[in-house]
């Protein structure tokens, strides 16, 4: 009898060596998703990484499995049209606060409220770090290290999860770079959530933002249960510190692929089949 094949993290990374600064928090969300990946047996073959431009978008190219590098802010259409092509896929989207909530920032909207059966994981730096450093939508009002906002840009900072909740996410979780175990299993819930799963990391730049590793002493784990009401939800996500980490929010609503229809049906095959008709 042969032996079932039991994959490391390492298996899951590819040959292609992370040119992230040292100490950047993206390198911890890497760890994170290959753990992932192991806990839920992930094949290579049936999973997708896609992203926009970035730092952090460089991460499919560090993943052996199927992937996507696109263009600025558009990773999370491409995402939701692949996965409505090829339902059998697990699509996971990944992209930076710049990428994400500023030029992609209509489409973190939409696939918010389509609930396609994905997950989107947010590396948030509060700063254009592959730019080199200037103020982006999560950036603090009075942050002045950057010649172009010398005063800091001035403007309130985007709060993630509370535009994720009014546009119709049904699952919301934050991590924390500076703890990849717990980012591991967020990451593992929200690929087998059925719908659009959401996931903020609190993610540092270490070269543009150095005082982010002050963030370990206010960061906290929730202790809550997760709430599953929208107005609770709202109430939690306009109050709260943004520095609480955990599985947030969960509300079920339907998706698609419906979760009994997605290992059936092929969009791709069937156009191709009316194609050839
Ligand atoms: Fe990471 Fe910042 Fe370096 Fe980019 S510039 S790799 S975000 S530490
Ligand atoms: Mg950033």
């Amino acid at each position: 009898m042969t032996e079932a094949l039991v994959l490391k993290p390492k298996d899951y990374k590819s040959r292609v060596t992370p040119i992230w600064c040292p100490g950047c928090g993206h390198h911890a969300v890497l760890n994170a998703l290959t753990k992932a990946m192991v806990a839920l047996g992930k094949n290579k073959d049936e999973t997708v990484m896609v992203s926009g431009i970035g730092c952090s978008s460089r991460l499919p190219a560090y993943i052996d499995s199927y992937g996507f590098h696109g263009v600025h802010g558009r990773g999370l259409a491409v995402a939701q049209g692949l996965k409505v092509a090829r339902p059998d896929l697990t699509v996971v989207a990944m992209g930076g606060d710049g990428d994400g909530f500023s030029i992609g920032g209509n489409h973190f909207l939409h696939a918010c409220r389509r609930n396609i059966d994905l997950t989107y994981i947010a590396m948030d730096n509060e700063v254009y770090g592959m730019t080199k450093g200037q103020a982006s939508p999560t950036t603090p009002m009075d942050w002045d290290h950057s010649k172009l906002t010398p005063h800091g840009p001035g403007l309130r900072p985007f709060k993630p999860a509370a535009i994720a909740l009014s546009a119709g996410a049904p699952w919301i979780a934050r991590g924390y770079s500076g703890n990849p175990n717990q980012m591991a299993k967020l990451i593992s819930e929200a690929m087998e959530f059925p719908g659009f799963s959401f996931i903020h990391v609190l993610s540092q730049c270490i070269t543009y933002c150095p005082e982010q590793t002050d963030w370990k002493q206010v960061v906290h784990e929730t202790e809550a249960e997760v709430v599953t009401d929208m107005a609770q939800a709202a109430t939690l996500f306009l109050a709260e510190d943004g520095m609480q980490t955990g599985l947030l929010f969960r509300q079920q609503r339907p998706c698609w692929p419906p979760p009994a229809q997605a290992p059936q049906h092929n969009a791709i095959a069937v156009l191709a089949k009316s194609l050839r008709a």
